[in-house]
């Protein structure tokens, strides 16, 4: 079995990468490095593992048979997104246009990375798979939103029109080794304030509520789904709930640091909630998250004191 992995030198690629590895299939990362960084992915040596660096909004081309491909290439972070409006488009819509076109040609399972946020700021709580979302289109974030909900429409239309075999999986917030320190998502950045002694930042009151999926939970709900036979959407991530207030508290006790939390202006459109109703994952994938969310912590602290320690040693 050969797949393809765009944005595979990513955060949740690279875990991808090498989890699809030690499943004994051939695994060709394609990325071209722009939120991505290629320390996710060098220390892979294996004879099976092969990088290409290639921007997918451009015509792709890979010799020999492909059996999936897994189209997880996107700016992800708020903060990317929106330094990066028309990438972030790009990739979603002629990135995924053709990785899709690849999938035709090869006959292989398209699998796309879709996101929670497709959702908007939703009035349906939890979130189940039929919900068709509450997204302002022209607002700051509606460029990845947006540009997901495009790429989910293009997939069904290759599924419906062309026959493609296609996936698509609805992430939710996930979290572990290998987040940016500074790619602004919640979890990195109050680890990071706490590992440095710096004030833990809230955006609003903290009231609004986020649920947080541990990225070996991820992957293994992704690898099921890829191996299924379901087309339509299905919501991966961990039910738990809590509100960012609650969430730093859980911080400051795991990481034992003595920073106060401080209060900054909430982001336009941000979501007021945000949790899985995962009923058709567990039903049609036998799946749900097994990480409880403080083991999860606790393995991405001590990788991000291990890597501010790198930074700073090989700064100075
Ligand atoms: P990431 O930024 O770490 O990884 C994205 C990768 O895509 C990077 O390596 C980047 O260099 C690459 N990329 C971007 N544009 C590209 C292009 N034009 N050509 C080739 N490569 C390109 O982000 P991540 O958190 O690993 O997210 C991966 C995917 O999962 C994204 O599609 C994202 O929308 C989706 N997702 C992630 C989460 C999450 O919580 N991490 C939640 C919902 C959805």
């Amino acid at each position: 079995m050969r797949a393809l992995v765009t944005g595979g030198a990513g955060f949740l690629g690279s875990h991808l990468c090498e989890y699809l590895l030690a499943k004994g299939m051939k695994v060709v990362c394609m990325d071209n490095l722009l939120t991505g960084d290629i320390s996710n992915i060098a220390h892979i040596h294996h004879e099976n593992f092969l990088f290409i660096n290639h921007d997918v909004t451009n015509y792709i081309y890979l010799d020999g048979e492909l059996d999936f491909i897994l189209h997880f290439a996107s700016p992800a972070s708020p903060i990317d997104y929106l330094e990066l409006p028309i990438q972030t488009l790009k990739v979603g819509s002629l990135g995924t246009h053709k990785a899709l076109g690849l999938a035709k040609e090869k006959n292989a399972v398209f699998l796309l990375a879709s996101t929670s946020e497709v959702y908007g700021d939703p009035l349906i709580h939890p979130q189940k798979e039929d919900y068709w979302g509450n997204v302002n289109p022209i607002g700051p974030r509606g460029v990845y939103d947006e540009a997901k909900r495009f790429a989910e429409a293009i997939t069904m239309a290759y599924h419906r029109f062309h026959g493609v075999e296609t996936r698509i999986v609805r992430i939710f917030n996930t979290f572990g080794p290998r987040m940016r320190l500074h790619d602004g998502r919640v979890v990195p950045t109050m680890l990071r304030q706490a590992i440095m002694g710096e004030p833990l930042t809230i955006f609003g009151d903290g009231s609004q509520t986020r649920s947080f999926c541990y990225v070996s939970d991820l992957v293994e709900g992704i690898y099921r789904l890829l191996t299924s036979n379901h087309s339509d959407p299905v919501n991966i991530g961990n039910p738990r709930e809590m509100s960012i207030l609650q969430f730093a508290e859980k911080i400051k006790a795991i990481t034992g640091t003595s920073s106060e939390i401080v209060f900054e202006p909430l982001p336009v459109d941000d979501p007021k909630v945000r949790q899985p109703d995962i009923s058709k994952a567990k039903t049609l994938l036998g799946w749900e998250p097994v990480v409880p969310m403080e083991e999860g912590l606790k393995k991405t602290f001590e990788w991000m004191a291990q890597r501010i320690k790198h930074l700073s040693q090989s700064a100075s």
